[in-house]
């Protein structure tokens, strides 16, 4: 073993000590540590030996602790308590963008795909389930400047499986899709991978049905100084998702009309409008080139004059858009309970040079993530010695309920002060937000801005006017409020999703079902910040009824590089994961517990009093058991309905013993 594989064992325990360990591991090519069950992982930047077949028969049906760190070590684990168990069971991965949260929910899904079920049938979910990554990855994920396949959506999946742990299908729930990157992307980024896709890897016939040219350069949407991704096949990968779609179940038609869509929006992005004089006080605007606009409606069936109609008046209402929307790949219907293994991919911590709304919404679903964490691993850990009468030194942590509830609070929060000033009539700005965040926050021992004279940081200089700072349990964040309004509001007019609805393409009218004028419908929509709260809240009861897993992912360096690790950088991610809290728990308590049922049952082998048959409670049958073996006092407890062994190093030689009769 190369350094410390699990870090309850480490010795002395610090920060260095633990970057030390994690570096020493990294080194060798050990990208995977413990913090007992938690799995760290550290992105290697290059394809390892480690995911073959042969390595999932190695891990598969063994003990957490038997083999070296491992992410199918917790996939395993997590497949069989759901199996074996009937334990609904989540992937939690979190990390900072670039970190190798989509790379580890693959890993984990490819594992879980290649120990379960067997025969066609359940082969073809398994397909489903798996195909299901490329075709969200091409229309989702974009390069960016941390991440040449950065996930611009936040993914959870429900991975269904019957009693015998077969799989049935998945749900799909995506948060947040970065719609803004369609239409500008910063500097150094990339559109949607689909876009380069589909003009690198069509077949002439095809582009030419679809009225489109293979030249980037062509199309206004298309960031040219990065077009083009070192290590990237873009006409390889449009087979890929052409294959996938299939796979996951798109009729021809259907993906032919998603490429028809593809092709409308790359279109879109080149129509050019001139100022035109006002009429009747109204501003108006003119097409320049009619040409690519008549191919838009060549391609989508809207009537020509409506969509110019529409984009050249502009009538202010407002539609719903969806944050989150269900997608399923298959489900198959059956009357039995299902077992469901959850996994979230949910991009990671965000602070930029600039922050905005999304960049707010992000960290707000992280702190609540944060507070899963605290509230599933280090608060029920010190509960669950409570429960079971075990002495306990209690461990400080810090509890980001508070930032929570400064953003999230229904009277006071910062959502719903945004809310509010998007619903108040009048002149509504960013900065009588600003103002009015200042009125109710100003004293909030996390929230800090210069806009109010009785500000606490009024000579802060490093804090402009038009921002706000947030202290979050990762650290400051400074938002631009410039922009926070509108997004909240998202508005789409009304005359456009009017003449969407028109068309006579069954996917664009489907995707646009408010434009019906059967159906306008007077309420306001909820605002974007409002349905975001509402979906996380919906998310966090579904994780909460599940046995959560952890893989808490780390990126080493800043230049996507291998074997380069940067030790500034990793303390940073370790301080703002809390993993230090998390190991100090851990060694304040026990590494390990189990019921004495099964506890009994796996190591009555290992003494001749509990073999073959012990007669009595199990907790007795155990002590005679820990009693013969000679376990020092000191590493176990008795618990009311559990053993707690303090070090893995007792579990190990358990096992060992096993291993040799
Ligand atoms: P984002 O938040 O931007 O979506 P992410 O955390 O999902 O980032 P990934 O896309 O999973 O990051 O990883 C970034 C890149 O790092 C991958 O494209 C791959 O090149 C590399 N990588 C990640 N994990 C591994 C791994 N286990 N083995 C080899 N390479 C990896
Ligand atoms: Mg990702």
């Amino acid at each position: 073993m190369i350094g410390v594989g699990d870090m309850v064992l480490l010795e002395p325990l610090n920060e260095d000590s633990f970057i030390d360990n994690l570096k020493k591991r990294f080194d060798h090519s050990e990208v995977y540590t413990y913090i007992g069950s938690v799995v760290i992982s550290i992105n290697p930047y290059r394809p390892l030996p480690i995911y073959t077949p042969e390595k999932v028969e190695e891990y598969r049906n063994r003990n957490f602790y038997e083999l070296s760190p491992h992410i199918f070590a917790l996939s395993d684990e997590a497949y069989r308590s759901l199996r074996d168990q009937d334990k609904d069971q989540c992937i939690l991965i979190t990390g900072e963008s670039g970190a190798g949260k989509t790379e580890a929910s693959k890993l984990v899904m490819s594992y879980v795909a290649a120990v379960c079920g067997k025969g066609a049938e359940v082969n073809q979910v398994k397909e489903q389930l798996l195909q299901s990554n490329p075709v969200l990855e091409a229309f989702g994920n974009a390069k960016t400047v941390r991440n040449d396949n950065s996930s611009r959506f936040g993914k959870y999946m429900d991975i269904e499986f019957d009693f015998k742990g077969d799989p049935l299908g998945g749900v799909i729930s995506n948060y947040l899709l970065e719609k803004s990157r369609v239409v500008k992307q910063p500097r150094g980024e990339r559109n949607f991978h689909i876009f380069y896709q589909i003009l690198s890897g069509a077949s002439e016939d095809f582009l030419c049905k679809l009225k489109l040219e293979r030249d980037f350069s062509r199309y206004n949407y298309l960031g040219l100084d990065s077009a083009r991704v070192n290590g990237v096949d873009d006409a390889a990968n449009f087979r890929t998702v052409r294959n996938a779609m299939q796979i996951v179940g798109f009729m021809d038609h259907e993906t032919q009309s998603v490429f028809e869509v593809v092709a409308a929006v790359l279109k879109l992005g080149n129509i050019e409008f001139k100022p035109e004089s006002r009429v009747n006080g109204l501003d108006e605007s003119k097409i320049k080139d009619k040409n690519e606009l008549k191919e838009i409606c060549e391609l989508t069936g809207i009537d020509q004059s409506v969509l110019e109609r529409a984009f050249s008046f502009r009538t202010v209402e407002a539609k719903q858009e969806k944050v989150s929307t269900t997608l399923n790949v298959a489900q198959a219907q059956t009357k039995v309970r299902k077992k469901v293994m959850g996994v979230l991919d949910i991009y990671g911590f965000e602070i930029f040079e600039d922050n905005s709304f999304e960049q707010f919404i992000i960290n707000y679903c992280n702190e609540k993530l944060q507070q899963i964490f605290i509230e599933l691993t280090l608060k029920e850990e010190q509960e669950e010695y409570i429960r079971e009468g075990i002495e306990w030194t209690h461990i400080e942590y810090f509890n980001n309920a508070i930032i929570c509830d400064l953003i999230e609070n229904n009277q006071t929060g910062i959502l719903a002060m945004l809310d509010e000033e998007c619903l108040r009539p009048g002149t509504v700005t960013d900065d009588t937000f600003l103002e009015k965040l200042n009125q109710v926050c100003a004293t909030h021992q996390h929230f800090e801005s210069r806009m109010s004279k009785c500000s606490r940081f009024l000579n802060d200089t490093s804090l402009p006017h038009s921002c706000f700072r947030i202290q979050h349990y990762a650290g400051k964040v400074m938002y631009q409020v410039e922009g926070f309004v509108d997004k909240n509001n998202d508005l789409l007019y009304r005359d456009l999703s009017q003449a969407m609805w028109k068309a006579s393409h069954s996917l664009i009218k489907a995707l646009f079902p408010e434009g019906n004028p059967a159906k306008i419908n007077l309420k306001r929509p909820p605002t974007a910040g409002s349905q975001f709260k509402a979906s996380v809240a919906t998310l966090m009861k579904n994780l909460q009824t599940k046995n959560p897993n952890y893989i808490r992912c780390i990126k080493p360096n800043d230049k996507k590089a291998a074997h380069i690790f940067n030790d500034a950088l990793v303390c940073h991610q370790i301080r703002y994961l809390g993993l230090l809290e998390n190991v100090r728990v851990r060694r304040a308590g026990y590494a390990f517990r189990q019921a004495y049922e099964p506890c009994l049952e796996r190591y009555k082998m290992l003494c001749k009093q509990t073999w073959p048959h012990w007669r009595g409670p199990a907790r007795a049958g155990v002590e005679v058991l820990f009693n013969e073996l000679e376990i020092p006092e000191e590493e176990f407890s008795f618990g009311r309905s559990k053993i707690f062994i303090r070090n893995p190093r007792t579990l190990f030689k358990l096992e060992d013993l096993r291993k040799q009769r």
